[in-house]
C-alpha cells in the first residue's frame, strides 16, 4: 500500500575546515589536545579583544562552494547570533546570516540507477562553540573546554530535496566523499568533525506546501540518519493519521531507546536577533581569487568512477573501492602509470589497470590504515609495480605475490631482493617443474589412462597435484604446458 504522505528532508552539515589555526585568532585548531590549551582572549571572548578573519577557512570554504556548482558571492558579511549557553563564552556566535560567503549550488545522487539533483542553499562560515563535558567535574559538575571555540566550520544547507533516509544518507556520503577529495575536512563523523541536523517534515501526497517540520540534532552516524529519520516519518505519520498535529520542535537521536526525543521546542530565526558583527569587516572576494581557487580544484569521485569505467576498463564496483579515500586513488594511479609506462606490448599495457586494480583491493587495501585524509600504506606504488611485473614475467606466482607483499610490508625490501634470497625465482625453472610432474603423473597412472582414453579433464587434476608438489611456487602455464607435453610423450 502505497503512504498517503510524502516525505520532505532537508539537511544541514556543520563540516570542520582543515585549517591550522582556529577562525577568528592564531590559536591551534587541533583536535585532541589538553583541555583549555589552545585558547587566547579573543577565543575566551575576553572584553576589547578583536577577531581577524582566517583567510585560509574563507578560501576551504570556497573550495567546497565552487566544487559543489555554488556561488561565491563578491561581498559577505558576518553576523552576531545571540543566544545564552556556557559553551558560548561572548554570549553570540559569530556566523554568516543575510548574505553568506556562498549560495546555490547542487549536488548529484544516485538512488536506485536514477540520478537526482540535490539543491544547496547555502554554504556559510562560523565559528564552533567550546564543548561541555557533562558531569565530569567535582559532584557531577559540568565543565567546559574552550579548544573547540572558534574553530572554523562551514555550514552545507540543503534544499528540502531529499524524499527518504535512503537518499539523505546516500547525499551526506556523497558530500563527506567530496570535502575529503578536496582536502577541507577530514570527514570524520566520530571526533564531530562533520556532523549534521536533518529537518523533516511529512505532507499529503500532491500538497504544495511544506508539513510542520522537526529537527533533528547533532547525528553523527550514517546508521543513526536513517533510524532517526524513518523513526520520525513513522511518529509523524501516526500522529497526524490520528487527527493530531506535529509541534515544530528539535529533537534527538537515542539509540539506546530506538526513538527521537524532544530536546527543546524550535525557536525561530528572530529569536537570535542577527545582526552584522562591528568587530570584522565584510570578506570581500575578487573574481580573479574565485578563479585562482577553481583553477586548484581535483577530479572529484564521481568524474573519476566514470573515467576508471570508460577509459581503464575497470568495473563500476572497482571504481567505486578505489575511489573510497583520495589517497588510493592516489596511490592506484600512480600505480598504473608506473606499470604502463614501462610495458611495450600494447595488449599488456591495456590489461595492467585491471590487473593493479584486482592486487590493490584484494591486497594492498588489506593492509592500509586511515585516519581522516591520512592514509599510511606500507609500500610505496613504484615498489608494488616492481612486484607486478615479476608476477607479470612468471618469474613468481600470484599466490606468492602475497606473501612477498606481506615480507615487504614487514622488512621494506624490495620485492626482487625477497624473491631472490628466497629462493622463489626458480619457479619458472622447466626442469623443476618437468621433475614435480613426473612424480606426480607416476604416482597417478591410472588418471594417465583415463586421460590418454580421452577424459582430458583429468587435466586440472595433474596441475592440483604439482602445484601442491611444488608448495603453490609453480608457474601456471608452465605446469599447464609440461604436463600436456609429457602427457602426449609415449611411455610416461
Ligand atoms: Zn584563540
Amino acid at each position: 500500500m502505497a503512504s498517503a504522505y510524502e516525505t520532505v528532508i532537508g539537511l544541514e552539515v556543520h563540516a570542520q575546515l582543515l585549517t591550522r589555526s582556529k577562525l577568528f585568532c592564531g590559536c591551534s585548531a587541533q583536535f585532541g589536545a589538553a583541555p583549555n590549551t589552545h585558547v587566547c582572549q579573543v577565543c575566551l571572548g575576553l572584553p576589547g579583544a578583536l577577531p581577524h578573519v582566517n583567510a585560509r577557512a574563507v578560501e576551504l570554504a570556497m573550495r567546497a562552494a565552487l566544487a559543489l556548482g555554488c556561488t561565491v558571492r563578491e561581498r559577505s558579511v558576518f553576523a552576531r547570533k545571540n543566544y545564552f549557553y556556557p559553551d558560548l563564552a561572548k554570549n553570540y556566535q559569530i556566523s554568516q546570516y543575510e548574505l553568506p560567503l556562498n549560495e546555490r549550488g547542487r549536488l548529484s545522487i544516485e538512488i536506485e540507477g536514477r540520478t537526482r539533483e540535490i539543491g544547496i542553499t547555502r554554504i556559510h562560515l562560523e565559528e564552533d562553540a567550546a564543548k561541555n563535558l557533562h558531569g565530569e567535574g567535582l559532584g557531577h559538575a559540568t565543565l567546559v573546554d574552550y579548544n573547540r571555540a572558534g574553530t572554523p566550520l562551514m555550514e552545507i544547507v540543503s534544499d528540502p530535496d531529499l524524499r527518504s533516509s535512503a537518499e539523505a544518507e546516500e547525499y551526506l556520503k556523497r558530500l563527506r566523499e567530496i570535502l575529503l577529495f578536496l582536502g577541507v575536512n577530514d570527514g570524520n563523523l566520530e571526533e564531530g568533525s562533520f556532523r549534521c541536523d536533518a529537518n523533516v517534515s511529512i505532507r499529503p501526497v500532491g500538497q504544495v506546501e511544506f508539513g510542520t517540520r522537526v529537527e533533528l540534532k547533532n547525528i553523527n552516524s550514517f546508521r543513526f540518519v536513517r533510524k532517526a529519520i524513518d523513526f520520525e516519518v513513522a511518529r509523524q505519520s501516526a500522529l497526524v493519521s490520528g487527527g493530531g498535529k506535529v509541534v515544530q520542535e528539535t529533537r534527538t537521536w537515542n539509540d539506546a531507546q530506538g526513538k527521537t526525543l524532544t530536546m527543546r521546542s524550535k525557536e525561530n530565526a528572530m529569536d537570535y536577533r542577527y545582526f552584522p558583527d562591528p568587530d570584522l569587516l565584510d570578506v570581500v572576494v575578487a573574481p580573479a581569487d574565485v578563479a585562482g581557487v577553481r583553477s586548484t580544484l581535483p577530479e572529484l569521485p564521481l568524474a573519476k568512477r566514470t573515467r576508471y569505467v570508460s577509459e581503464l576498463g575497470l568495473t563500476a564496483a572497482d571504481a567505486l573501492v578505489l575511489t573510497q579515500h583520495p589517497l588510493v586513488s592516489h596511490f592506484f594511479e600512480v600505480l598504473i602509470a608506473e606499470l604502463q609506462e614501462q610495458e611495450s606490448d600494447p595488449t599488456q599495457r591495456a590489461s595492467w589497470p585491471k590487473r593493479a586494480a584486482n592486487f590493490v583491493q584484494a591486497e594492498l587495501l588489506r593492509h592500509a590504515q586511515f585516519d581522516g585524509v591520512r592514509a599510511e600504506f606500507g609500500v610505496t606504488p613504484d615498489r608494488v609495480a616492481e612486484l607486478l611485473r615479476l608476477v607479470s614475467a612468471g618469474s613468481i606466482s600470484g599466490k606468492q605475490a602475497k606473501t612477498v607483499l606481506t615480507t615487504m610490508l614487514a622488512t621494506g625490501k624490495s620485492a626482487a631482493k625477497l624473491v631472490k634470497e628466497q629462493g622463489l625465482s626458480q619457479v619458472s625453472d622447466t626442469s623443476a617443474i618437468e621433475t614435480a610432474a613426473r612424480a606426480v603423473l607416476a604416482q597417478h597412472q591410472d588418471n594417465v589412462q583415463l586421460y590418454r582414453a580421452g577424459k582430458t579433464n583429468v587435466l586440472g587434476f595433474f596441475v592440483g597435484q604439482v602445484m601442491r608438489a611444488m608448495q603453490g611456487a609453480g608457474n601456471p602455464k608452465l605446469v599447464n604446458d609440461t604436463l600436456q607435453k609429457l602427457l602426449r610423450e609415449e611411455g610416461t
